[in-house]
């Protein structure tokens, strides 16, 4: 072949080309109007234009209703109402206490395989109120160090991580492990007056989700024991009280809502706090006004 015809080969190519695009922008033109062609086949711009529409997004799941908890005994608060004159030395007491909780608080900053963020969705897609309004109370068992190194802790395995918002010490220490925005893991497969929350089907409902944990820092003869033991000091009493009526004003919880870990376990294998007053709690939140 020779260059001459080389070169006319490589004309009569892009002229066979530009024929081709001729043809095809006539195509382009009548179907221009996006009605359907005469044959009744969608137009290529027809196609465009479905190409270029975003997606719908796939079909979500819709919520299927939860399991109920299983019936439970009905919780009684010891607690009750009462507008009774209070102690004026109590009152004095407990009232500069409070005014001097944000100071004397001790805040942590614990391992975050220990605690969770209050969900507003369950398992099966219903919507959830996550605003605190139950408070359980707990004891350590161990001291409050041991219970502070816990948290401090990472623990990969869910079984192992444990958490509590607040611990108490016996000489009325305030330490803050954890803020009331996230969802501590104080109590396992757990129910209250027919509420929980099924958020991790391997745990079962539990009250986590809606839920305040204090716990008392257990006296030393209350740590290899199974019963009672010599019970919680006056410091704690006074200090948990100015903490739960913190609460109960901000997350507007009636004292009916205070509870124990004992009676939320549905497992029956918990017993805390044990030897617990109700009486001193009782005189220290009338002191202070919130259970009026
Ligand atoms: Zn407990």
């Amino acid at each position: 072949m020779t260059l001459r015809s080389q070169a006319k080969g490589l004309l009569m190519g892009v002229a066979g080309a530009s024929l081709v695009v001729s043809g095809m922008a006539l195509w382009l033109v009548r179907g221009a109007g996006g009605s359907p062609q005469a044959n009744g086949a969608p137009s290529l711009l027809d196609i465009l234009e479905e190409v270029r529409q975003p997606r719908p997004a796939p079909p979500q799941r819709p919520p299927r209703p939860a399991p109920p908890p299983p019936a439970r005994v009905v919780w009684r608060s010891p607690l009750g109402r009462s507008c009774a004159a209070a102690d004026p030395a109590l009152e004095a007491r407990l009232r500069a206490l409070l005014a001097e909780l944000p100071s004397r608080t001790q805040r942590l900053r614990i391992h975050p395989t220990n605690y969770g963020e209050r969900l507003t969705r369950d398992a099966f897609g219903n919507p959830l109120d996550p605003t605190p309004r139950l408070v359980v109370l707990h004891e350590t068992v161990y001291g409050l160090s041991s219970a502070v190194n816990t948290f401090l802790t990472p623990h990969p395995r869910d079984d192992d991580q444990v958490s509590y918002h607040m611990l108490i010490g016996g000489r009325g220490e305030i330490v803050e492990a954890l803020d009331p925005s996230k969802r501590a893991f104080g109590a396992g497969n757990s129910t209250f007056q027919g509420q929980w929350a099924i958020t991790n089907p391997k745990v079962g409902g539990s009250v986590n989700n809606f839920a305040l944990h204090l716990s008392l820092e257990t006296p030393i003869d209350g740590e290899h024991a199974e019963g009672a033991h010599s019970g919680y000091t006056a410091a704690q009493y006074d200090a948990m009280a100015v903490v739960l009526a913190d609460w109960m004003r901000r997350f507007s919880i009636p004292a009916e809502a205070i509870t124990t870990h004992r009676h939320v376990d549905l497992a029956g294998e918990r017993a805390d706090p044990r030897s617990f007053d109700w009486g001193e709690l009782r005189d220290r939140l009338n002191a202070l006004g919130v259970v009026c």
